[in-house]
């Protein structure tokens, strides 16, 4: 770990400075109405980035009014679909601008490698937008061929005010995965961010503004979740409640929205991924791609592929691959060019992962690199590998959203099918084979919302992601996040000369 030593030795000033820490309520900052404030602090040092203006039930109200005036009276509802689209055509342009500056402010934020936030995660959330401002005016209803003498058809109207509630593993792409389906199907949006990563999306927001968004259409309270969350779950005037986040939080929010108006849920939730190395698969390429599934983002993604599976014929020669590769992972601070791993989000998060390295220890899988925190300052772990795991140990079942990798050794196709799929998650998982039958076999078989096959984490515009299971409820991206924020109006109107 001499690269990180280093690197954390002299870790570099914040490159940016703090536009906007209040809430943006009918296009304006303001304060919380309380005037309460909360710190964001950098997950490099745990030191303050910057104050925030701590949004509650009664900002989410203001929120919620300013949303309902803007849905009700317009004008984005009522303006039409190639104005909405040229919107956020413009809005992309602005991200794109910004760029740097967008991604310098969330690696600060939230400790995320500097080059990836600046080469990937911005862009990716430019080509998302671009990606629904081209939906915007292609939303079609149908023709209904009914029995009696009727003309009946659909439109495909947006369903209102929509409530949204994100995560702080990717802030900005988060925000944009939520946005911009709601947007492009012409609801207003009442949002609230991870109260560890409020910055990127205030920012982002004001550029919507700039591209012409029109006040009260995107409103972004920042905030904590059982106070401005639980608000925006259980508030009668939200018609839709998107969520990111863990399964209990899920559960939650749920409940808020069916005992308040029923609200319609969407929900992506935890996951347990197994990525599977078949007995065909040339081992140096697996060793790398399973090392990729599961340390990108230092651990923190949902779909992480954490139970790495291994063919009992290439199992040793794998572990030590990856014991190879993990101990060449350059951690430190991710400002500095070439890392690859930067600190763990917050001391909440950083002891619940060193929790699980314990309770590994404990539960008799072996360690075979890492185990331990780096410097005395941040959030940084040592990149992490167990093996000899077995399905009911801890590090097995739960979601550990960090660098941790469980080494699990299988013997046959039907028995890892059978291992894969005994989680209460479903989200994603990964297939490392060359043989066609097999990936195939595997694909049918699990019962999770995205197969990678020979690839993981790639995450396309318009490729739909969700879970199966308690991974969550609804798709987003590509077609299918438009239906989530579209209600169906049949309209039936009587033929009187049914002769024609
Ligand atoms: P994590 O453990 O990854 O932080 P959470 O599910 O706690 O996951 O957080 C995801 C999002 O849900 C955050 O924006 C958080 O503030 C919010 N949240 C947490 N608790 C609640 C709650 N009781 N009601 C609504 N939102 C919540």
């Amino acid at each position: 770990f001499g690269t990180a030593a280093t690197a954390l030795e002299e870790p570099l000033k914040p490159p940016v400075e703090v536009k906007y820490r209040q809430l943006l309520i009918n296009g304006q900052f303001v304060d919380a109405a309380s005037g309460k404030t909360f710190p964001t602090l950098d997950p490099r040092t745990g030191d303050l980035i910057a104050h925030v203006a701590e949004g509650d039930a009664e900002d989410v109200d203001r929120a919620v009014k300013a949303a309902r005036k803007a849905f009700d009276e317009g004008p984005w509802p009522k303006m039409t679909a190639y104005e909405r689209s040229c919107v956020m055509f413009r809005f992309a342009d602005l991200v794109e601008k910004h760029n740097d500056e967008i991604a310098a402010l969330e690696t600060w934020d939230n400790g995320k490698p500097y080059e990836q936030a600046c080469l990937v995660e911005v862009p990716m959330a430019v080509r998302l937008i671009r990606y629904y401002a081209g939906w915007a005016d292609k939303i079609h209803g149908l023709t209904v061929p009914a029995d009696g003498p009727y003309h009946v058809q659909t439109l495909h109207e947006p369903v209102g005010v929509a409530g949204q509630i994100i995560p702080w593993n990717f802030p900005l792409l988060m925000f944009a995965w939520k946005i911009l389906p709601a947007l492009a199907t012409g609801n207003a949006i009442v949002l609230k961010t991870a109260e560890q990563t409020p910055l990127s999306a205030l920012y982002a927001a004001k550029l919507a503004h700039e591209a012409g968004l029109p006040p009260g259409v995107l409103n972004i309270v920042s905030g904590f979740g059982p106070t401005a969350g639980a608000a925006i779950a259980g508030h009668m005037d939200i018609d839709k409640l998107a969520f990111t986040g863990s399964t209990a939080t899920g559960q939650r929010v749920m409940e808020l929205a069916a005992k308040s108006n029923l609200k319609t849920v969407t929900l992506e939730l935890g996951g347990k991924s197994p990525f599977i190395v078949c007995e065909d698969a040339d081992v140096d390429q697996a060793a790398e791609l399973a090392h990729f599934a599961l340390f990108f983002n230092q651990g923190q993604c949902c779909c992480a592929g954490s139970r790495t599976f291994v063919h009992e014929s290439i199992h040793d020669e794998f572990v030590e691959k990856a014991k190879a590769r993990c101990i060449s992972r350059i951690v430190g601070d991710p400002f500095k060019k070439g890392v690859e791993q930067g600190p763990q989000i917050d001391q909440e998060q950083f002891n619940k992962i060193m929790g699980y390295i314990k309770s590994g220890k404990e539960s008799g899988a072996t360690l075979v690199t890492g185990g331990e925190r780096i410097g005395t300052k941040g959030f940084y772990i040592m990149p992490t590998i167990f093996s000899d795991v077995q399905d009911g140990m801890p590090i097995a079942t739960d979601e550990i959203f960090g660098p941790v990798q469980s080494i699990i050794k299988f013997k046959s196709l039907d028995e890892v099918i059978k291992r894969a799929n005994a989680s209460q998650y479903g989200l994603a998982a990964g297939v490392f084979t060359k043989n066609l039958d097999t990936a195939n076999t595997l694909t049918r078989a699990l019962r999770v919302g995205t197969v990678w096959i020979n690839c993981f984490d790639t995450f396309d515009a318009a490729i739909p992601f969700g879970g199966y299971k308690m991974s969550g409820q609804g798709r987003e991206k590509g077609i299918y996040s438009l239906q989530n924020y579209l209600q169906v109006k049949a309209v039936v109107t009587p033929l009187y000369n049914a002769a024609w």
